[in-house]
């Protein structure tokens, strides 16, 4: 997609995007354009997804977006470039994380009218529980309470590496090993009693989360990460998509979700043309429109239109109808003497290109379905 890449550098320059509403505009332009005006047929949520879940990898504007901003983000996390932390909160009344972490920018009004600044906190609020649910190994608790100057230090301590785990409870590490993160004693004390209290409230995170793996301490391909980890989580709920339950009802049995994700991960794969791919899916997603629902949209007759006597749902017409079914039997028989390999006659095999896990009949499974 060219416009792809104009976009997110738009996105990682300036990111001045407050709310949501733009994104849906957005989404309805890519939308009118995929389906060419037309009423869309599948779900726009699940032409985002994924190609190995059977999504159509189509980008998702808002996502990359947020993703941007979590990125620049990272900047604040990190406390290392003070030069670039002093130009942008030139005005800031505390530290970095007090406004990530403890909501100090409801004191500080100041700091969200900034126009950057504004805008990228509203999304790390939309995803900071998501991202961190727990006391994160990242956070500076000295950072946390500090009045901002210019030109401050760029080092400061973490819980990461002042927290210690002692009797399956998490604690403070003894002041002669912090010693060089926490400056004095008073600080000791003090960040000792916050963590307490924290602790308490959100308990510590066991292992570094996600966010601090991939975004944090790493380099490379931050945004593309970035978006992966948050497609992720906006597609959870959709892990079985809807067609899947409508195939199971036709067939009178599940297809296992393992068999779905070979047929997106490796016999989608089996040849490069466009339009024999285009098929496989379109069968899938239930794109062709059966007089069943023509007769719902225009008040046409419902009947199947080769057999002229029953009604003609999706099912019907692929495979149930009776003269369908003479065809696909002279398929079968034709690919058992071309392939000299018997399968079972099954319609997920022939519509889908689902041959089960029998090693031969993968091999074959493309075969079929061309
Ligand atoms: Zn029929």
């Amino acid at each position: 997609m060219m416009v792809l890449p104009k976009l997110l550098y738009l996105f990682q320059t300036i990111p001045i995007i407050k709310g949501i509403k733009i994104f849906k505009e957005w989404q309805k332009a890519f939308s009118r354009y995929v389906w060419e005006g037309k009423k869309p047929r599948i779900k726009f949520k699940f032409l985002t997804d994924i190609k190995e879940r059977g999504g159509f990898s189509l980008p998702d504007m808002r996502l990359y977006y947020e993703a941007a901003c979590l990125c620049w983000i990272k900047e604040w996390v990190k406390l290392e470039n003070k030069e670039l932390l002093d130009l942008e909160g030139f005005n800031n009344r505390y530290g970095w994380h007090a406004y990530l972490w403890s909501d100090k920018k409801k004191v500080h009004k100041g700091f969200t009218n900034h126009i950057f600044r504004g805008a990228l906190i509203e999304v790390w609020d939309r995803y900071k529980n998501i991202l961190e649910p727990k006391i994160p190994h990242w956070l500076s608790p000295l950072e946390m309470r500090c009045i901002k100057t210019i030109n401050m230090r760029g080092k400061w301590g973490n819980y990461g590496e002042m927290v210690v785990k002692e009797g399956g409870k998490w604690k403070i590490k003894p002041y002669e090993q912090v010693k060089a993160l926490t400056y004095d004693w008073l600080n000791y004390f003090q960040i000792n009693e916050m963590f307490k209290k924290e602790l308490k409230e959100r308990n510590y995170e066991e292992k570094e989360s996600i966010f601090q793996k991939e975004i944090i301490n790493n380099e490379y391909k931050n945004l593309s990460k970035m978006y992966k980890i948050l497609l992720e989580w906006h597609m959870k709920e959709e892990e079985v998509k809807p067609v899947m339950g409508k195939w199971a009802r036709d067939l009178g049995y599940t297809i296992k979700l393992e068999d779905w994700e070979r047929l997106w991960k490796e016999n989608i794969k089996f040849t490069a043309c466009t339009l024999l791919r285009e098929n496989t899916m379109k069968m899938f997603y239930r794109w062709y429109l059966s007089p069943t629902k023509l007769a719902k949209m225009y008040k046409v007759d419902n009947k199947c239109w080769k057999c002229k006597s029953k009604e003609g749902t999706f099912f019907h017409q692929w495979w149930e109808c009776n003269k369908v079914r003479s065809f696909w039997e002279e398929v079968y028989n034709e690919l058992k003497k071309m392939l000299k390999y018997t399968f079972v006659k099954k319609p997920e095999a022939l519509l889908l290109g689902i041959i089960g896990k029998d090693k031969s009949a993968q091999r074959l499974a493309p075969t079929i379905t061309q």
